[in-house]
């Protein structure tokens, strides 16, 4: 059946073309060729707060809420005929300026001379509040990840990197340095005697030895180095660019620091204790971290054999270096 609706005769009908004026939930402003308002509808009204009588007939850059807002709007609409959604800042009487969405377009007459512009605009302030609720929400989320990643990674007594991200740490080094022919040097320490100290004075005593003896491994750790609880009373230590001379040199520093370090136990009392170690070093030793990691292990347990507080850095019983 043939539609009898002609949307022409509509438009040209005063009281038709007002419902369809009104039925729109933008703000509608019309301006005329020199951009005074000429059309502002009662939308217009519950976006700005301004009565149609203190508008019509005044100058569309009342609606903008800065002189900067107005020229970006004018300068797009100059260039391209057209805005869509253009953030601006608007103005609303007796308030401070708000965020607004704007779509406009040139009007032409039927001879195309520019006759004025359309103008559709949205209150955004809770679209920018919502925004900003959103940015917010992911920054603690970001500092949530972060802070969840620190604690999966760092061993909470000491703040060291545990085992598994100390030797990722390692294996990232060591691909950042394009397995150069530089030298990696790994050392790992385990405390002597350890239960003893737990044993005789308690766990929290033992605690503050470990966080001892986790201190002197940053200090002695230099820019590159990284340094990780291995496990219990464990400790490991990465080298890049250190040779086995230089990881045994590091190593007998962290052993003679531990050594002179003393723990307070009671009042009138403090303890010391002595660590020992295994080292070993990439090329000369092993040609993968994990050989190199199982070397220095091994050496480890030679030294805790031949009488701990000691640091071994070659399987041959004969070279080691005594305390
Ligand atoms: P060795 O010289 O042979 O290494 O002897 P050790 O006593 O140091 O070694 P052992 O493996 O017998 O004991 C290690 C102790 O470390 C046992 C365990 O209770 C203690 N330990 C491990 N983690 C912690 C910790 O986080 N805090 C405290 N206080 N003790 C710990
Ligand atoms: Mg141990
Ligand atoms: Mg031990």
């Amino acid at each position: 059946m043939q539609s009898s609706f002609d949307f022409l005769d509509l438009l040209a009908d005063a009281e038709s073309l007002q419902v369809l004026l009104v039925a729109c939930p933008d703000g509608l402003v019309v301006l005329d060729e020199a951009e005074n308002i000429v059309l502002y509808t009662g939308s217009s009204e519950a976006i700005f707060g301004f009565a149609p009588v203190e508008l019509l007939g005044r100058h569309a850059s009342l609606l903008f809420g800065d002189a900067q807002s107005y020229k970006h709007f004018q300068d797009r609409l100059r260039s391209e005929g057209r805005v869509v959604n253009l953030e601006v800042m608007a103005t609303r009487l007796d308030s401070p300026p708000f965020a607004a969405a704007v779509s406009a377009a040139s009007l032409r007459d039927r001879w195309g001379a520019a006759a004025g512009t359309v103008m559709y605009v949205r209150d955004h302030t809770k679209v920018r509040a919502i925004e900003e609720a959103l940015r917010q929400n992911n920054r603690r989320l970001n500092d949530l990840v972060r802070t969840l990643n620190h604690v999966a990674q760092h061993d909470q007594l000491t703040g060291m990197l545990y085992r598994g991200s100390a030797i990722e740490a390692a294996e990232a080094a060591m691909l950042a340095s394009g397995f150069s022919q530089s030298p990696f040097g790994v050392a790992l320490f385990d405390l002597d005697h350890f239960k003893s100290v737990n044993d005789s004075y308690g766990h929290l005593v033992g605690d503050e030895v470990l966080a001892t003896l986790s201190g002197v491994l940053r200090q002695a750790a230099r820019g590159d180095d990284i340094v990780g609880r291995f496990g219990g009373e464990e400790f490991i230590a990465f080298l890049p660019g250190a040779d086995l001379r230089a990881v045994t040199g590091f190593a007998e520093r962290v052993r003679l620091a531990i050594g002179e370090a003393c723990v307070r136990v009671a009042e009138d009392q403090t303890i010391s204790v002595a660590v020992s170690a295994g080292v070993a070093s990439i090329p000369t030793c092993a040609a993968t971290l994990e050989d190199a990691i199982r070397i220095a292990d091994d050496r480890l347990l030679s030294a805790k054999r031949q009488g701990r507080n000691r640091v071994v850095a070659n399987d041959d019983a004969q070279e080691q270096t005594a305390a």
